[in-house]
């Protein structure tokens, strides 16, 4: 088929939504160019999410603001995916005069045929599954992000774990584990074609199993770690009550396997991750990130944490601050908690004033702030090993790269450096992120 125009994909939410992007790119491969910006697009594909609050507000507000590239141009195709399309389906072609096809998070390969009945048959089109046994995967596509050094490969698609706030399993479905001869085969391409680092997705990793032969996830990692040419090797993300001893060695001594991970606490109060339906209590966790720790002395851990869960009194809020001064996260992705339609929680008494929620949280986040910025300060002065991935986003002749403990660090240097392994001094600590100049 012919190339017939640009496609510009705005990616709403987690790792798993981008990578659904490059999958959506995949499949439009041979008929839409990737846009540099919504002006330019011919096709117009919103990724969104609908794990926090308002989702759906944000959906439509960006539907809003596209309204005058619409006009401009009334052959502009504007379509809706990922979980808020799942969750709501014909109702936002039915609020939104501006959207020309939605699709679900299952329908993602329908897109061609969607298109065209689009634009063949004038038809505004919706089409969501409810469920799909396969976890397809996004192909390379033959163009633009082929010498990308960092690329996503999803090994499993929902979940199976119900946490009482979280939406995932009822837009994304029940847990399916991805042969594992297809993730290896979809790595090597990956890396055949200048991947120096893989993270594996899937919304529960620890639980992976391939379903032909029974493999495990420590079994496929150390399938990808021994892939030729691979460096670095990361995963997202880990239910804490499913990470194990064995997987803490396993990271200890699989080669490329990096030393960082984003292990979700949610809160440390045991009576809330009880309501929460964690599966674990706040000593267990401690517990075993005392003995990462013990085997990898640089691990740097990420987490995320919900404050204001129904029921959740000051005295438990206290408890998530002081877990914080002891786990001293690298960086913590904070929330206000908000009932999403249709899960346990949501039939609880949402009982926390919005105005306590408001106020913990910047609480919550100062604390973290202090925390990332002593670890980035201890940093300074120091040589670090990094992968440089990208220009920088903001200022012009930077590049950034990050430590294979998760240290994102920009200076300057130029684009023929993408891909390759240097080593920068650290000068200086922002917030969010480290500054430096490569080591001659
Ligand atoms: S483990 Fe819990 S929070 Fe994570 S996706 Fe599954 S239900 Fe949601």
């Amino acid at each position: 088929m012919e190339e017939t125009g640009k496609v510009f994909i705005k990616t709403f939410g987690c790792q798993m939504n981008v990578y659904d992007s490059e999958k959506i790119m995949a499949c439009l491969d041979d008929r839409y160019i990737e846009a540099a910006s919504a002006d330019e697009a011919d096709l117009i594909l919103l990724n969104t999410c609908s794990v926090r609050g308002k989702a759906e507000h944000k959906v439509f507000s960006m539907i809003g603001r596209l309204k005058p590239l619409k006009d401009l141009n009334p052959d502009l195709i504007i379509g809706v995916g990922g979980c808020v399309a799942q969750q709501e389906g014909q109702g936002i072609l039915d609020r939104s005069p501006l959207v020309d096809l939605v699709f679900g998070t299952h329908n993602i390969d329908d897109l061609p045929d969607l298109l065209d009945e689009r634009i063949s048959k004038g038809r505004r089109v919706c089409r969501i599954r409810e469920e799909s046994d396969k976890v397809t995967s996004a192909q390379v596509p033959s163009h633009a992000v082929i010498s990308k050094p960092t690329r996503l490969v999803t090994i499993m698609k929902g979940c199976d774990n119900f946490c009482a706030y979280c939406i995932v399993p009822y837009v994304r479905g029940r847990e399916i584990s991805r042969p594992s001869v297809e993730i290896i085969n979809e790595a090597e391409s990956l890396v055949e074609n200048g991947a120096l680092e893989i993270t594996l997705l899937g919304q529960n990793v620890n639980s992976y199993r391939d379903p032909g032969t029974g493999d495990d996830f420590i079994d496929l990692l150390e399938k990808v770690d021994s892939i030729h040419g691979l460096l670095r090797l990361r995963f997202v993300t880990s239910h804490p009550k499913d990470f194990s001893m064995e997987l803490i060695n396993a990271m200890a001594s699989l080669e490329t396997v990096c030393e960082h991970i984003h292990l979700p606490v949610q809160a440390a109060s045991n009576k809330v991750l009880e309501g929460m339906r964690r599966g674990y209590t706040s000593d267990e966790y401690q517990s075993k990130v005392a003995a990462l720790r013990g085997v990898i002395p640089d691990v740097e851990l990420t987490t995320d944490i919900i404050v204001g869960f129904p029921g959740e009194k000051r005295s438990d809020f206290d408890m998530t601050i002081s877990f914080l001064s002891e786990m001293r996260y690298q960086n913590a992705f904070s929330f206000r908690f908000s009932p999403r339609p249709g899960t346990a929680a949501a039939q609880l008494e949402d009982d926390v004033p919005e105005s306590v929620k408001r106020g913990w949280l910047p609480e919550l986040q100062h604390l973290q702030n202090k925390i990332t910025a002593r670890k980035h300060e201890d940093l300074v002065g120091r040589e670090v090993e990094v992968l440089v991935e990208s220009t920088g986003k903001k200022e012009n002749g930077f590049l950034e790269g990050r430590t294979r403990n998760n240290f994102i660090i920009h200076f300057p240097g130029g684009e023929d450096m993408i891909g390759s392994l240097i080593n920068v001094k650290v000068n200086r600590s922002r917030k969010i992120h480290l500054e430096g100049e490569v080591v001659k």
